[in-house]
Parts: C-alpha cells; structure tokens; sequence
C-alpha cells in the first residue's frame, strides 16, 4: 500500500508540473485530470476536489456527482426548479464537448444557429449550477458539431476529424480552430486538412504553456485491386504526425513524422518531459472476402513520449493489449483501461502512472444488476488523488460512474441515473 501511494504521489507531482507550479496556478494552466476527447465516450467526465460534473451521451442535461456521499442530479441552482426543459440551468440541449472546468467555471460548446447557419455556441455556468451564461457564438464556418472542444487560456479550441464533401467524395478531415472566448475577436482555423479514412484516422490535441499540440493519424492507403469492388486497400499503416502551433507567429511546426503499423489514437498528453501519446500495434491479415484489414493480434499497447523540441518518439512502456483492455485513455497522469466481464459482473481495471509503474492490475465485483446489461461503453475518464473514474452507459440509457481507488483497495458504483430513467 506504501509503495502504491508513492507512486501516486509521484504521479501527482507529475500532474502539479503539468498544471504549473502549484495547485492554486491551475486555472490558468490546462487541466489534464480528465480525458475530455469526444470520440469513443458516452459519459464525459470532468471534476474539483468535491464534486464530478458530466453530461450523458444523447441526454440534454448537466450532471453532478458530490464524491463524498454520491448524491447527485441535474446541475441547476435555480430555486424550485423541476429540472426539466428549457429555463432548468442544467438544460444543455445540443451539447457537442465534455464540460471542462475553465476559469473556475464550468465551460461547454453546443450546436446552435448562428446568423442562418449550424454554428455554436459557447456557455458558461458557475460550479452551483447558477449564473448560467452565453461566452459568444461561432459562426459555422468555424464551428465542427462533430468535433470535441477543449478551454485554456483565452480559447476553445475546436478539434477532431469530421466529414465533408471533397471534390465529390466524402472525406475526412483533420480540424483544429482557435475560437477565442473574447466574442469580438475572429476565430483561426489552424488545421483542415482532408484525408481518407478505413476507420483508423483521428485528430487530438493538447496544451502546455501558450502552446497547441496536435497529434493526426492518417491512413496510408493503396487502390484496390481491379474487380474487387472496392476502391482503396487497407496497408495496416497510419502516418502519425504531431505539430506545435505558435499563437504568436501562426506557424504549424511539425515535431515528429513517423509511418507505423498502429491503429487510431485518442490519447495526447502534455508533461515537463514531452508529449505522450498511445498507440496499438495492429496486424495486417486477410479476411474471408480477401480484403486486406488489420487486426489486434496479441500486441501490448505502447505508451510513447515525443520530446518537445521533436525528433524520434520512444516507447516508455506498454499496456495491455487492445483484446484484454478496452478504450484506454491518458487522464491526469495515469493510463488507465479496463474489460467488462458482464457474465461475473466482474470490471477488470489496468492503471499505471506515466513512469511505466502499475497503480492497479485487479477485478472488481460490481453489484449493478438493474436496468438489463451493461453496454459497450465503459470509459475510463479521470482521476483524483484517491480515485480513478470510470463512466458507463448502458443500451438502454442507464448511466452510471464508478469509482477505483488508485491504492487498489476497491470500486464502487459512486452514481448512477436510475432516478432519472422514466419507463415507456
Ligand atoms: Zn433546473
């Protein structure tokens, strides 16, 4: 258990070098407690010392969790509000991002018609559910609602790999938008780049400092053979590339190129030592209609850092592979995944801290029997000092989040939405 809590504590230090010198710096610095990326997540996690703000894939409302006695509920502090429709403060109807906690405010983007137009809007409320207000409104030239939305340091930064119509074909593209808070200032579209993807494409960034990073994976392709039908093969391979944008000059360096036989990422993370990134080496195989595709295999997943000022990355550590550990994610220091085992209720969790050391290697018996089955959609979203958070939505809209702790003593089901579901 020692050996446990100084790794933790060695993992936090790490995390207060990420948010700046000390604790009290952090609202000015980007919070890396949480994994806010939208792509592969229902339940979108963010938090304070006290209490866990979230919203629900497909549902309209902000959430709340108080860690402390798990008493939740929609996130309104108008008085005798139902909490249902329009005028309730927790009503966050078209909400694109993971709420983040910017400023000591809780910050989100939403879909919404901007002078004739599908563009944004930016909303901000206080940590009580109260002062709810309009930031600005982006117009749709700039605003992706299939792209997540992250706050630091005067922007939203609009990003992720949306589709479009290029030149007659549906592509890809890889998107990143400076949207500053300041509504009379212009946003900058930093990256739109297309690209056609097999499904192993994606877009993610990070902050550190004044800095953007950028971190694309762009399918390498070859045509199809003649007949097949099809128009491009898969290769297996992927092109990560990861660039740094200098907001003073609006210069998009590239740190780091390189050609892997890996999938798709969703993990970017900035520390005092470099970027971090995941990658999950993948197989090239042939399936039974002759199509080349890639496959798992039985490869550990990587954990890889590129140092600031570019070059080679290196692989630090691995994981778990993609077939023992699903939808991993790099939250305030800490890789975490897990697998479901639904027939023994049984939630298997690996956590290890960015030096490669294991926080938790165990399972855990959950009793959450209501409401049917478990989906596919458990999530491991952030941590505290104590616990690691993971969100789950199941089929039929249940929700709930659980809590690991980081010393390995247990899980718990901290919430769940049971109260809010009306049967049909
Ligand atoms: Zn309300």
């Amino acid at each position: 258990m020692k050996k446990t809590l100084a790794l933790l504590l060695a993992a936090l230090l790490t995390l207060s070098a990420c948010g700046g010198p000390s604790g009290s710096d952090r609202s000015d610095n980007f919070d890396e407690l949480f994994a806010y990326e939208g792509v592969m997540s229902n339940i979108f996690l963010c938090g304070t010392e006290d209490t866990l703000y979230f919203r629900i894939f497909g549902d309209s409302y902000l959430y709340y969790i108080d860690k402390a006695t798990g008493f939740g509920g929609p996130l309104c502090g108008k008085p005798e509000c139902p909490h249902t429709g329009k005028n309730c403060n927790a009503f966050a109807n078209s909400i694109d991002s993971c709420p983040q906690i910017y400023d000591g405010r809780l910050y989100w983007a939403a879909t919404a018609y901007v002078d004739g137009g599908t563009g944004g809007v930016i909303c901000s409320m206080a940590l009580d559910g109260t002062d709810r207000q309009t930031v600005r409104e982006i117009r749709e030239e700039y605003y992706r609602y299939d792209c997540s939305t992250l706050f630091h340091r005067g922007y939203a930064w609009n990003y992720g790999a949306y589709n479009e119509m290029v030149d007659g074909q549906n592509k890809s593209c890889h998107y990143v938008c400076a949207i500053p808070l300041d509504p009379d200032e212009e946003p900058v579209v930093i990256l739109n780049e297309p690209f056609i993807d097999n499904g192993n494409g994606s877009t993610v960034v990070t902050l550190w400092g004044d800095d953007l990073y950028i971190l694309t994976v762009t399918p390498i392709l070859r045509e199809a053979e003649e007949g097949s039908g099809r128009q491009y093969d898969t290769t297996g391979r992927n092109t990560y590339r990861c660039m740094r944008w200098d907001r003073e000059t609006g210069e998009l360096e590239t740190l780091m190129e390189e050609d892997v036989q890996a999938n798709w990422t969703n993990d970017l993370c900035a520390t005092e030592d470099g970027l971090i990134y995941t990658r999950q080496p993948v197989d090239l195989v042939i399936d039974s209609n002759g199509r080349p595709v890639s496959s798992w295999g039985d490869h550990e997943m990587e954990v890889c850092r590129i140092p600031y000022e570019g070059g080679e990355p290196e692989v630090l550590f691995t994981m778990r592979g993609a077939n023992q550990l699903a939808n991993r994610a790099i939250a305030g220091g800490v890789v975490g995944g897990h697998l479901w085992d639904k027939e023994n209720q049984t939630l298997y969790v690996q956590l290890k801290d960015l030096e490669g050391n294991t926080l938790v290697d165990d399972s855990f018996k959950l009793d959450w029997t209501i409401h049917g089955t478990f989906g596919p959609y458990f999530n491991f979203r952030g941590v505290d000092e104590d616990y690691a958070y993971f969100g789950e939505l199941m089929w039929d809209d249940a929700c709930g989040v659980v809590a690991v702790a980081l010393d390995g003593s247990g899980a718990k089901m901290l919430w769940t939405n049971e109260a809010y579901i009306t049967e049909e």
